[in-house]
């Protein structure tokens, strides 16, 4: 019997339609899905998967049924969930348990379900959800679980932290630390889709307007490259001081939040840490500035200060809530300071999702091929996934590379020469 537990399956055509649309788009999942079809390499699998529930991550999980596995699938964020895609994923047969403004409580009964019934052999997260919950909660389900894979730079560093304590309990692969993903997904992806986030919530001219950047690290790159692109005057907030050079050389200005909260229009934090902007911010930043996170978690624009300084809320459109001062000043925050790529768009373009979920797919089933002789540890994407991704991913847009004639290789590989 088929479980599931979704808003409305009725939502299930647009839902099919926008997986339509990036399936059309993603030329490395196609051929994987062709591959898979025929080897079915997950056969007798069952695999949990927590990533943001929209049309990529739905096409994903498609490719891996394809291959024979058995999907249980959740979302990763109450506020990127999309019904739509959730409906027409259980209407192709897979299990989904995921809505769209889940409460807490619902969010996390999801993931549980999710797991209590797929006692998963693989575990696909983003952010370290399921892998949180299997350590604590669900131990019982420790035996079954042959490893998984992290999509995400904060849920490879909690990762890290379970590993060199000693508490790690099965492999996991970080994906997110292939270079075909973090250095397009993070950099470009999140480039793009932070800056289609915030323009499509706010409908408000970049251009002129002093944007800051908190944190430049993959993501923080990618959204200050692109604000650049759109007009903005860019200034950038790092804790590192070789970062805060490498912003200083690509031509923007640095400074620390509380000079910049004085002059910035449009904050973007990216920087998976807590409290970056807070209340000693909220009471220098001129009236009508907007806030927005792209990083790991509701806490880096921290909510609570702002909820104490203000001494009147309400929404002034859809994903901008409007905090109003007590001088009479108004803050505005998109998304309720979740990823604003995410919770107010569609998160990364499907070609660039494409490189990320072929790391997925393939790290899945090198766990696969390797059962338990991978040890519990915090494992690198193999170098032949991660090479032969971007060499498909160029064969697929038709480029050709140079290769090195033997006499080169020679000269390339000898000290004498
Ligand atoms: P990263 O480690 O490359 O960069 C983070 C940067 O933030 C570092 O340079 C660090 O020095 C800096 N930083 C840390 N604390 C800071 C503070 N208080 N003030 C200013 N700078 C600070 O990580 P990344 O790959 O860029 O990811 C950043 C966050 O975004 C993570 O939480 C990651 O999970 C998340 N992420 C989001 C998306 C998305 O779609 N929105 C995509 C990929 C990653
Ligand atoms: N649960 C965490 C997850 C961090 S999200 C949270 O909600 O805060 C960051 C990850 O989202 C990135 O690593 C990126 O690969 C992924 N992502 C971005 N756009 C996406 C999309 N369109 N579909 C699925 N995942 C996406």
């Amino acid at each position: 019997m088929q479980s599931y537990d979704i808003k409305d399956i009725k939502l299930a055509p647009t839902g099919h339609q926008k997986i339509e649309w990036v399936k059309a788009h993603m030329m490395l999942l196609n051929h994987l899905e062709e591959d898979f079809q025929k080897n079915q390499p997950f056969k007798g699998m069952r695999i949990a998967l927590s990533i943001h529930l929209e049309a990529k991550t739905a096409y994903l999980c498609k490719v891996l049924a394809a291959g024979g596995a058995d999907m249980y699938v959740t979302g990763s964020n109450p506020l990127s969930t999309q019904d739509d895609v959730a409906a027409a994923l259980v209407e192709d047969g897979l299990k989904v348990y995921a809505h769209y403004g889940a409460s807490d409580e619902q969010y996390f009964a999801d993931l549980n379900q999710s797991l209590e019934d797929g006692r998963p052999h693989i575990i696909i997260d983003d952010g370290g959800d399921l892998v949180n919950i299997v350590h604590t909660e669900r131990r019982d389900l420790l035996p079954n679980i042959l490893g998984g894979n992290e999509e995400t730079t904060t849920g490879v560093i909690r990762l890290r932290a379970r590993e060199k304590e000693g508490i790690l309990e099965f492999p996991m692969i970080d994906v997110n630390d292939a270079y075909c993903k973090h250095l397009f997904d993070n950099r470009y992806g999140t480039g793009q889709s932070v800056w289609d986030g915030i323009n499509r919530t706010t409908n408000l001219i970049v251009a002129g307007k002093y944007v800051v950047v908190a944190g430049y690290g993959w993501c923080g790159k990618g959204v200050a490259m692109r604000a650049k692109g759109l007009g903005a005057k860019v200034v950038v907030t790092e804790i590192d001081p070789i970062k805060a050079m490498e912003a200083k050389m690509d031509g923007f200005e640095v400074m620390n939040m509380l000079e910049a909260a004085r002059i910035g229009d449009i904050f973007v934090t990216v920087t998976g840490c807590n409290k970056v902007i807070r209340k000693e911010h909220y009471e220098v930043m001129k009236d009508g500035a907007i806030l927005s996170n792209a990083g790991h978690f509701d806490v880096e624009v921290w909510k609570p200060d702002l909820e104490a300084v203000a001494v009147e809320v309400k929404e002034s459109r859809k994903n901008i809530m409007g905090y109003k001062m007590a001088d009479g000043r108004w803050i505005y925050l998109l998304a309720g300071g979740r990823l604003v790529n995410l919770a107010a768009g569609d998160g990364h373009p499907a070609e660039i999702m494409d490189m990320s979920f072929a790391i997925q797919a393939l790290s899945a089933k090198y766990i696969v091929e390797k059962g338990k002789t991978l040890g519990n540890k915090v494992h690198h994407v193999p170098e032949e996934i991660d090479r032969f991704v971007a060499w498909l991913k160029l064969k697929t847009m038709g480029i050709e590379i140079e290769h090195l004639t033997q006499e080169q290789e020679k000269y390339l590989s000898s000290w004498g020469e």
